[in-house]
């Protein structure tokens, strides 16, 4: 990413990040209660590479980040060689086992693929900083929260492009490498 100077009159992590108005709301997995197929559902309807991993619905808590690869990779895997994985299993990225009813399918346990600290900024992290993080940290994309609670995230490409926008520049020539 190139030199900041583009983000002279104060852009802000909240004007770059997505969802913006108009858009979906974020897609997030639940870190517990949500079943295989649930899961599927959402990585078929949707083609982003990757996913935060919240507490709940209610609070928008930020627990992890997942890669849409490893999800697809591990529930694969999972549903072909794992005793008992099915679309009922619920999949759980939660540290213990939550007891669960002896007569429904074992759990899908992923916490391993997951993140544990993906890097989060809050929505009044000026870009010019947000630039620096993702330079510095070779970052692909970054959460944006309020609070504690997950609003929204940053990709590479969105900082790209809406730099592009401020330029009236190609994006690609912008591209460093
Ligand atoms: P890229 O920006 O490199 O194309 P993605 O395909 O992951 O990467 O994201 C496409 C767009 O969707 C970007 O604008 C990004 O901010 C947004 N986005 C990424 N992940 C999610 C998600 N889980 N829910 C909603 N929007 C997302």
């Amino acid at each position: 990413l190139e030199p900041k100077e583009e983000f002279k009159h104060k852009t802000l992590a909240m004007d770059v990040m997505r969802p913006q108005r108009a858009d979906p709301p974020l897609s997030v997995l639940m870190q517990s209660g949500m079943s295989v197929d649930q899961v599927e559902a959402v990585i078929a309807d949707t083609s982003y590479s990757g996913f935060p991993v919240v507490v709940s619905q209610e609070t928008q808590r930020l627990v992890g980040f997942v890669l849409r690869r490893d999800l697809v990779i591990s529930i694969d895997n999972a549903r072909r060689i794992q005793e008992g994985i099915v679309g009922a299993s619920q999949v759980l990225f939660t540290e213990h086992t939550p007891a669960q009813p002896c007569d429904g399918p074992p759990s899908l346990r992923l916490r391993s693929i997951m993140d544990l600290s993906p890097l989060a900024i809050t929505d009044h992290t000026p870009m010019d900083i947000t630039v620096d993080i993702f330079r510095k940290l070779g970052l692909r994309q970054c959460l944006v929260t309020q609070n504690g609670r997950l609003l929204g995230i940053i990709t590479k490409k969105d900082i790209l492009k809406h730099m592009a926008q401020m330029t009236n520049r190609d994006p690609e020539s912008i591209l460093f490498n």
